[in-house]
């Protein structure tokens, strides 16, 4: 009797260590209800002017509600409300909404908004803004829109503080984008006002809690993982961050938007993974990671120990059913 050998293959073990806090934050989750509510209030279709959030899975699933997305106002109809997406729009913007008689619903996140204010009050008392974020990001151009043109200057980096170039030294105040780097945005508000040391520094810091805790929760677990995993679009500035302050901790690190985009090659056989998600990445997201994970190694999923976030912000009264009338 022929002897037959059976091989079975056991998995490697992985230890997934998920960062907490992680994923949607409460600006985020404010934005995802506004279009929601405003499709239960009005009805299919609600245009929304740019991606609410910057997440493809997010924006798919309200597209799927009835939810229609669009770059600039002049594509929605006449006689269609439309949303504001959370990063906060120029002020022509809902100016222009205003003119052609749209309806539509503010969804800029009140962290943002906050922002948006102090940048007006300095301007009304006659300073020049220095604005720390990055080129081109919605947050940045909708705060840019907030101030007359020429009366706000992008910093990037250390090396921008060297290289301003200004009229008046003497009356200058900064802000800063609320996704950034928490250690970057320190070493260039440390450049400023060692170059400028009358600089007025906003009463408390503008990167938002989300934003810090998250890097936090990453700062703590880098030292246990091999690899680290971070759920996140490639346009979100707090997911881009994340990957960041984990490269430089000397944990490899990789942007992904979901489980399709592991790169097995990259990741090899580690012992530990660390798994975490931008602020804009649902938690579903960071279950399929873990799902696929569990396809090549005997997983053993462990959350770090971390303190609830609790922060909720108010919706528009005019999308709370009974306030609505
Ligand atoms: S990341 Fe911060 S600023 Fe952006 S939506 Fe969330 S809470 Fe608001």
């Amino acid at each position: 009797m022929p002897y037959m050998a059976c091989t079975v293959h056991e998995l490697p073990p992985l230890r997934v260590l998920i960062a907490a806090p992680r994923g949607f934050c409460a600006g985020v989750d404010r934005a995802i209800q506004i279009v929601e509510l405003a499709l239960e209030r009005f009805g299919a279709p609600v245009y929304v002017r740019h991606e609410i959030v910057h997440n493809r899975f997010v924006v798919d699933r309200l597209r799927g509600l009835g939810a229609v997305f669009v770059d600039e106002l002049d594509e929605v109809p006449d006689d269609r409300p439309v949303v504001f997406s959370a990063h906060g729009v120029p002020k022509s913007v809902p100016a222009a909404a205003q003119t052609r008689g749209l309806t539509y619903v503010d969804a800029t996140c009140p962290l943002v908004s906050k922002v948006h204010r102090q940048a007006q009050r300095l301007i009304e008392e006659g300073r020049h803004i220095l604005f720390i974020g990055h080129a081109g990001h919605p947050e940045v151009i909708g705060t840019f829109g907030q101030v007359p043109e020429g009366s706000i200057t992008l910093v990037e980096t250390v090396a921008d503080v060297e290289s301003l170039r200004l009229n008046d030294e003497s009356n200058l105040a900064f802000l800063t984008q609320t996704t950034l780097a928490v250690d970057d945005t320190a070493a260039i508000v440390d450049a400023l006002k060692a170059r400028f040391p009358t600089i007025r520094a906003p009463r408390s810091e503008d990167i938002c809690y989300a934003t810090s805790n998250r890097q936090a929760a990453v700062k703590s677990i880098a030292g246990q993982c091999d690899r680290l995993l971070v759920i996140g679009a490639p346009n979100s500035s707090n997911s881009l961050r994340l990957a960041e302050v984990a490269e430089r901790l000397g944990v490899p690190s990789r942007l992904i938007e979901r489980a399709a985009d592991i790169d097995w090659e990259w990741l090899g056989q580690p012992r530990t993974v660390g798994i975490t998600a931008g602020a804009s990445a649902p938690e579903v997201l960071v279950r399929e990671v873990v799902d696929a994970l569990r396809s090549s190694f005997d997983v053993t999923e462990e959350v770090a120990d971390h303190s609830p976030e609790r922060m909720v912000f108010k919706l528009p009264r005019e999308l709370i059913p009974d306030r609505a009338a």
